[in-house]
């Protein structure tokens, strides 16, 4: 990866201002339900305090509050948690700007100070230039390690870069050096799984790694409009009819790249999207009136045998509707095998992260990325604003 990145820089009595990731769920209460994307920011905030740095300074969003002030949306809990996992106190400010947070930042004793929720201020996602260099006022380098922002230019993820040198976190190394640097110059045989709700979400995707990969494999809510734009029946699946010509003309140009897109053979069809439905297993035509709700057995035997020598794997997209157990084997089994195979295994954030979660697989792939609408950019070949913004290596 030619971008830079903390460790290319000199940290040693600098003030540091760092964008994280701190959008956390919490509960009715304000308690965080799940602490992973503070507890994912630990090793580049250890890093960048055991090397050196005078001050380090936190800021985030979280929800969105729309450029109001919305309590539920504070930061505050996450100091707390922050100050927890970390074993020292965060010094929480409640607001982002102004020269009295400037004051505070320069004169406060704790090493670790955490802002007020960045979108607290309309400007932050309007990327004003004047909040962006109040922001960058606060500290002497910029580190971005929040990719689930990174495709949007905004004040402290893009605007803050003219005023400061700018170099990725270990998260966000850790996005570059798979989703654009492995994706893009994969190792052979590399295939692509597809799922999740809709096709018009993806064309960017089929389009960009078409090219690059050796095969697609289908499946999920997008894979109907595929398999009529084939002319197979679909019954009362998920269609746009609207794309049924681009999935024709994707499914031509596969053909003539010499690249296969592989869709299912056999599907489980219910008659209503609801747990208790009844269910049965049907081939390549669904009849009328049934629902597509998840990929069959013989496809699932058929993935794998697609994907059993691959080298390289990408995944965006369950391949049923996974958030129902009854319809959630094509996706946990397809997860299961892809998680013993001795392959690079990449697997696109959001919905696809969730599922693989659901199945307890974690730990069992290459990469998980921690950003939804922003893998999907990296995977369409974007240029992600806050990405672009980085310094280069020399
Ligand atoms: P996406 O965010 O595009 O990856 O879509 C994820 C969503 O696609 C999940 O909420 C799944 O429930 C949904 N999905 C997967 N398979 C199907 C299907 N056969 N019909 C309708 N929705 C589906």
């Amino acid at each position: 990866m030619n971008k830079m990145t903390v460790k290319d820089i000199d940290l040693k009595g600098r003030t540091v201002l760092m964008r994280a990731d701190f959008n956390v769920p919490q509960d009715a209460d304000l308690n965080i339900t799940d602490d992973t994307r503070i507890r994912a920011t630990l090793p580049t905030i250890k890093y960048i305090l055991q090397n050196g740095a005078k001050r380090l300074i936190l800021m985030s969003h979280l929800g969105r509050p729309d450029g109001k002030v919305v309590e539920k949306y504070s930061l505050q809990p996450v100091a707390k948690k922050l100050g927890e996992l970390l074993g020292e106190p965060v010094k929480f400010l409640d607001d982002c700007v102004g020269d009295n947070i400037k004051k505070e930042c320069e004169g406060t004793k704790e090493r670790v100070v955490l802002l007020e929720n960045l979108r607290f201020h309309a400007e932050e996602e309007t990327n004003d230039a004047n909040f962006a260099k109040q922001l960058a006022s606060l500290g002497e380098v910029f580190v971005n390690d929040a990719f689930g922002t990174a495709h949007r230019a905004h004040a402290s993820t893009e605007g803050v870069t003219h005023y400061l040198k700018a170099v990725a976190g270990f998260l966000l190394e850790k996005e570059i050096q798979y989703l654009g640097g492995t994706v893009a110059n994969p190792q052979k045989p590399f295939v692509v799984i597809l799922g999740g709700a809709k096709v018009s979400d993806k064309i960017g995707v089929i389009e960009n790694l078409l090219p690059k990969c050796d095969m697609i494999l289908i499946g999920g809510g997008m894979c109907y409009t595929f398999l009529m734009a084939q002319g197979k029946k679909i019954g009362s699946s998920k269609l746009e009819k609207e794309k049924l010509d681009l999935a024709k003309g994707l499914l031509a140009k596969a053909k003539q790249l010499d690249k296969e897109i592989v869709l299912p053979i056999d599907n489980l069809v219910a008659d209503k999207i609801d747990a208790q439905a009844k269910t049965e297993l049907v081939g390549e035509n669904i009849p009328d009136g049934k629902i597509g709700v998840d990929i069959g057995p013989k496809t699932i035997a058929l993935f794998e045998t697609k994907l059993k020598t691959a080298k390289t794997i990408c995944w965006n997209g369950p391949l049923g509707i996974f958030e129902m157990d009854a319809f959630s084997k094509g996706t946990g089994e397809i997860a299961k095998f892809i998680s013993t195979l001795p392959a690079t295994t990449i697997i696109g954030g959001g919905d696809t992260a969730a599922a693989v979660a659901k199945f307890k697989l974690e730990d069992k792939m290459t990469h998980i990325s921690t950003g939804g609408g922003a893998s999907l950019e990296f995977l369409e070949g974007k240029t992600l604003p806050g990405v672009a913004a980085l310094a280069n290596k020399a």
